[in-house]
């Protein structure tokens, strides 16, 4: 783990996750590490680029992003889709530890 750049993880909504959504809009969604600012970014990576790790589809590389709040770079990794509630659900309980933003 490095400690001199944060991660955040983003949400990329797919499918089910995303039916009340512009189709052409394929966004990801984080929340910033720093300060907590919610964010949203086009999604540059294909689809092929994710890969099935722990039960999730993740992008592993991560796609780099500048908070629009405080200007801190962070690499959003890893990339979830996801497909349906349950899996959202599942999302939360693995991940909301990462998502709640740090006070430092
Ligand atoms: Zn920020």
């Amino acid at each position: 783990m490095s400690l001199h750049s944060k991660e955040t993880v983003g949400v990329r909504y797919t499918g089910w996750a995303a039916l009340n959504r512009d189709p052409q809009e394929d966004m990801l969604e984080y929340t910033c590490p720093y300060c907590g600012q919610h964010g949203m970014k086009a999604a540059r990576r294909t689809h092929a680029d994710y890969h099935f790790t722990d039960g999730f589809l993740q992008d592993l590389q991560g796609e780099m992003a500048a908070c629009r709040s405080c200007r801190h770079s962070l690499r959003i990794a890893p990339v979830v889709m996801l497909h349906d509630q349950g899996e959202k659900r599942r999302f939360k309980a693995v991940f909301s530890a990462v998502l709640v933003p740090s006070k430092n």
